[in-house]
């Protein structure tokens, strides 16, 4: 068997770290902070703090906005167009000052250009880290940041924790002209996307596209292909997504994951997920 070295084109998708390659690089919580002032990525609940400046959003700069308590010592993830970056939260009912308004990640019309967008997702999923690791899951003892990484070690019983980030399959299921779409009741009316789900003990993903498919819409796929995939930081997936085909089975859905699945034809497909996600990047590429 010949055995390719390929790999599929970068997809520069929000949210991927290539998006920002060009402008941003990583520190240590350890590293020193020298004070500098630099950006801030302020997360309100679902959003993130922006302001119009030069033509777009931009994210706040220089000194904090006055007004806002942080809930958390403010955390340099690192630097944005050679300034320091810092990431902190605020109570969702803090009253902001008035230039700002909270961007949220899900809006229907997105206001920030992706690479604003993917550089507050990347400050959300790490703050996320902090808020989860502050204690170890072995003994319950309090952790403290490893130096030169993003891991906690445990002060306690010495046990090291690094971000968890959790796969999940993503699958576009394709038979003649159709496509298998399927919609979750909190979606917004009339929108469908594609199955997906989190990795279970023991699989591949390939194993986790396949299981999902039929446990939540009934259907069998076959020739299941990685294209791509999707860091998602609500709060810490990676989203690897794949295109397969029908090979049997009649819908029928899991009420408890869905609230409807059926096939469409690819001429007349109905509202669809954001462009910033992976499941309408595939759509998009492989059923039209
Ligand atoms: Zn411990």
């Amino acid at each position: 068997m010949q055995i390719s070295t390929e790999y599929p084109e970068q997809v520069n998708l929000p949210f991927n770290f290539g998006l920002i390659r060009d402008n941003f690089s990583f520190r240590t919580p350890l590293d020193e902070d020298t004070g500098e002032t630099g950006t801030w990525v302020i997360i309100q609940g679902g959003g993130v703090l922006a302001h119009h400046a030069g033509g777009g959003m931009q994210l706040p700069e220089g000194e904090l906005p006055s007004g806002l308590t942080p809930k958390n010592t403010p955390l340099c993830i690192g630097s944005w167009q050679g300034k320091p970056v810092r990431v902190i939260s605020i109570l969702q009912n803090t009253v902001l000052p008035s230039a700002f308004s909270c961007e949220q990640f899900n809006a229907v019309v997105q206001n920030l250009d992706e690479d604003i967008l993917t550089l507050a997702g990347l400050g959300k999923q790490i703050l996320h880290w902090e808020r989860q690791s502050r204690h170890c899951s072995r003994c319950g003892g309090t952790t403290s940041w490893i130096r030169g990484s993003w891991g906690r070690a445990c002060l306690s019983c010495r046990a090291e924790h690094f971000p968890h980030i959790h796969p999940c399959a993503i699958v576009l299921v394709r038979r003649g002209d159709e496509i298998l779409l399927a919609r979750k009741r909190e979606w917004a009316p009339g929108r469908y996307g594609l199955v997906a789900g989190f990795l279970d003990f023991g699989e591949s993903l390939e194993e986790c596209a396949v299981r999902e498919v039929k446990e939540e819409a009934g259907i069998d796929i076959r020739n299941v292909r990685y294209v791509a995939s999707q860091n998602w930081p609500f709060p810490a997936q990676l989203m690897a997504g794949f295109v397969a085909d029908y090979s049997g089975g009649e819908i029928a859905i899991d009420p408890g994951e869905l609230e409807d699945a059926r096939w469409f034809n690819t001429s007349s497909l109905p509202d669809l997920p954001a462009k910033r996600s992976i499941a309408r990047w595939i759509i998009d590429t492989f059923a039209t």
